[in-house]
């Protein structure tokens, strides 16, 4: 039988995973339900477009299926949660991508005994290059787990952790795309500083950027080793190498993502 998903909130994330699920076959359009807020005409739009229902009313999306995904900005759950707690009934399953929601705000919003599982996806699940994981809550059970990495392993990697996890791994994977993608603009943009056609520039630096981590998680070295590998004594890799510690290339990451991880521990 197939496999009835429900998105309570039908923006980027939500968008991205039921294209990213139904492009993998795991569902179809007319088995997924979508709310958003009634503000909301142009998410409500996208999934009619993807032929999916869209609805404003939160517990039609429990009621119609078998997992509800929430997919709402934090400060949203709680008043979602209200609104869905007596028909979410167990052992139906709840799964929350909302950033730093702890399970234990998620259980004890619900009905005694909820099937909650807490994941951090990101959006290249779009093109089944997600990267996700997952830590479940007290009454999920073995089957929840395995649904629950079937669905996102549907879209990419997945892996189940311990929810100490949750809010580091939503600072790298789940923001990471947007450190990626101003990475791939920067360079892009070096690039036509020195004259190269921007498409052109930007094609090279994500290829450059997908093959970089085909090979960190092919050969399974250490990136550093690679790094060494690609700078010749007295090459223009090392000078460029010795710009960006200058520059404080790394520790401007590392800050990055303690911003979003302090951020995201506030929200819980
Ligand atoms: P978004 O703003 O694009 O979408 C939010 C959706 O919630 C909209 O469709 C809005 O209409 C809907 N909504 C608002 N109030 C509602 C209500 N009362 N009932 C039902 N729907 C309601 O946000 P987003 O980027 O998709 O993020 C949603 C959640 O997913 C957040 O908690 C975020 O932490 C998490 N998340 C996002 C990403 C990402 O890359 N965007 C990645 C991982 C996790």
């Amino acid at each position: 039988m197939a496999l009835k998903v429900g998105f309570i909130g039908a923006g980027k994330i939500a968008q991205s995973l039921i294209k990213g699920f139904t492009n993998a076959g795991l569902t179809a359009p007319q088995h997924i339900i979508a709310s958003a807020s009634k503000n909301d005409v142009s998410d409500l739009e996208v999934i009619q477009k993807l032929g999916c229902t869209a609805t404003t009313k939160n517990t039609a999306v429990v009621r119609q299926s078998d997992i509800a995904v929430l997919a709402v900005k934090p400060n949203i759950v709680p008043e979602v949660l209200a609104e869905i707690r007596d028909v979410l009934e167990p052992p139906k399953l709840l799964v929350s991508v909302a950033m730093g929601i702890t399970l234990r705000k998620l259980e004890s919003s619900c009905l005694e005994n909820a099937h909650v599982v807490r994941v951090m996806p990101n959006t290249p699940c779009l093109v089944a290059t997600g990267a996700t994981a997952f830590a479940s809550g007290r009454y999920a059970s073995e089957e929840d787990c395995e649904l629950t990495k079937s669905l996102f392993s549907s879209v990419g990697t997945c892996y189940q952790v311990p929810e100490s996890y949750m809010d580091v791994i939503t600072a790298i994977s789940g923001s990471g795309p947007a450190y990626m993608f101003m990475t791939l603009e920067a360079l892009s943009d070096a690039g036509v500083r020195h004259g190269l056609p921007r498409n052109l520039a930007l094609k090279l630096a994500a290829q450059t950027m997908l093959g970089s981590a085909k090979m960190v998680l092919e050969t399974g070295q250490h990136p550093a080793v690679m790094k060494g590998e690609v700078c010749s004594p007295a090459g223009c890799t090392i000078d460029a190498m010795h710009m960006l510690e200058k520059e404080g290339f790394r520790a401007a990451l590392m800050n990055a993502v303690e911003a979003a991880y302090l951020r995201t521990r506030e929200a819980g």
